[in-house]
């Protein structure tokens, strides 16, 4: 697209991924006159997913956690997708794999865990649903843990489970609010694994974006946001080119988003990302031609923070007889990472669960070190409460989306933050535009 023709909009949404597609789709479908720019080729951001022949490999393993703002807004924007729930869950401990204790009928079942046991983890599980988990904001994973659980195998076991469930292993630094409010939403709703890997969801956002009106340029890096007197004016691209604009909503990573504002001298973006913990994991994404064991699909280790699942078994994302794994383990950001064992313990899961992988590859992936989540809410910062909110402190018009922005974890976080950045723009008429109220923003 010629970018040069293009001077100015109502709004200029920086970042192609699940929070700028969503927050274009709402603005154009409203009658704003809305552009979006993407640095990459593709679309998607960490949503992407990369086709090797027919196997989709999603960027690390991905699943949507039905009950939250992301399914509430592939809904509201019409966004079609195919969902299957996993199934046959697995423990490894010492070598041995166990029936995973996931509901009432494999606690009962499952050989990891002693009679005593199963009586404390049902307890557990029993108490989550009326828990109020805000009270939980400023307590830290661990110390909720240490304090309810008291059998150490049952602890063991939760330990895992918790980093699995927040994508860290810095469980004294993150709110124990996160895992309550997820293992919550689990109980009531499924998680899903989509057919075409999560680029489905990219793909339906970007067209229905197009539909309504939407410019989407990629190949794009966005330089700047120009701003003065406390209101937005426009961004500057890395042509040098400048575009106007009434409003401007930056969808990137934090660390992305503060280089964007005067070069990240811009003292509240500065503070939020200087105490943030980011939530990094290490991805081993694998292409098989087969899949060795398909009676243990899915894995946890309790050696450590490790996860494996062989999603083609429930979703359309390999050939007919080929197989697609995930496996990944939850880093601790506040240690150097060593990506060489990383891998090699990736390898050890596989080798347990799934064993006879290695003659079977086809194409392998390995992502050392990817942002999971922007920003863990943490027990220092207060959990949910504590994330910034979508507007840009003393910038008017200047907004934030992304999955460090608002309430709810991972995708809930970037898709409810670009619907909530839509609507403040468009209920305080903050674009002095005709624009059409739709239902979903009324
Ligand atoms: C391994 C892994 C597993 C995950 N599993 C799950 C899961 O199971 N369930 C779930 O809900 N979520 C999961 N997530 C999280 C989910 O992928 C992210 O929350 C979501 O994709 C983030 O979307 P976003 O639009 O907020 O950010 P991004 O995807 O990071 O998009 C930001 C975009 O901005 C672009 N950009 C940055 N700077 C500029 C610039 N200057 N100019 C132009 N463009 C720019 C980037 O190229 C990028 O495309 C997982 C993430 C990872 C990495």
């Amino acid at each position: 697209m010629d970018t040069a023709k293009l001077q100015q909009a109502d709004v200029l949404i920086v970042g192609g991924g699940l929070a700028g597609l969503s927050a274009a789709c709402y603005l154009a479908r409203s009658g704003a006159s809305v552009r979006l720019y993407e640095k990459s080729t593709g679309l998607g951001g960490r949503a992407s997913t990369t086709n090797y022949d027919g196997f989709l490999l999603n960027r690390g393993a991905h699943a949507l956690y039905t009950g939250g703002a992301a399914e509430e807004v592939l809904q509201e924007l019409a966004i079609p997708y195919n969902g299957h729930k996993p199934g046959s869950l697995y423990v490894l401990r010492q070598g041995k794999l166990h029936v995973f204790p996931a509901s009432v009928g494999s606690l009962l079942q499952t050989s990891l865990l002693s009679f005593r046991d199963k009586l404390e983890l049902g307890r557990f599980f029993s108490k989550l649903p009326t828990l109020k988990t805000e009270e939980l904001a400023r307590v830290s994973v661990n110390s909720w843990l240490h304090e309810t659980i008291k059998r150490p195998r049952v602890r063991e076991f939760l330990t895992m489970f918790a980093c699995t469930n927040v994508y860290s292993s810095a469980l004294d630094l993150v709110s124990a609010e996160v895992l309550a409010y997820k293992l919550q939403l689990s109980l009531k709703h499924p998680i899903l694994y989509i057919d075409g890997g999560w680029q489905t969801l990219v793909e339906g956002l970007r067209q229905a974006a197009v539909r309504a009106g939407a410019q989407l340029i990629n190949n794009c890096r966005v330089e700047a946001v120009e701003y003065t007197a406390g209101q937005v004016q426009g961004i500057q691209l890395a042509n040098g080119q400048r575009v106007q604009a009434k409003a401007v909503i930056i969808a990137t990573t934090p660390q992305e988003a503060l280089k964007l504002v005067e070069d990240g001298s811009y003292a509240p973006l500065q503070q939020i990302v200087q105490d943030l913990l980011p939530a990094p994991v290490a991805c081993l994404d694998l292409a098989l031609s087969r899949l060795p064991d398909p009676t243990h699909p899915i894995v946890q280790d309790t050696a450590g923070p490790h996860f494996m699942t062989s999603q083609s078994l429930y979703a359309r994302i390999a050939p007919e007889g080929g197989a697609v794994i995930h496996t990944f383990k939850l880093l601790d950001p506040t240690r150097p990472s060593e990506p060489q064992e990383d891998e090699r313990a990736l390898e050890r899961l596989l080798d347990s669960a799934q064993p006879g992988w290695r003659e079977l590859v086809l194409k392998r992936v390995f992502l050392p070190h990817i942002q999971a989540v922007g920003m863990l809410p943490t027990v220092a910062s207060g959990g949910y409460a504590g994330r910034p909110g979508p507007q840009v402190p003393g910038i008017h018009n200047l907004l934030l989306a992304g999955d460090w922005i608002g309430a709810g974890f991972l995708a809930d976080a970037s898709l409810g933050s670009a619907r909530q950045a839509a609507r403040l723009l468009l209920q305080e008429g903050r674009l002095n535009t005709r624009i059409e109220a739709i239902s979903v923003l009324q």
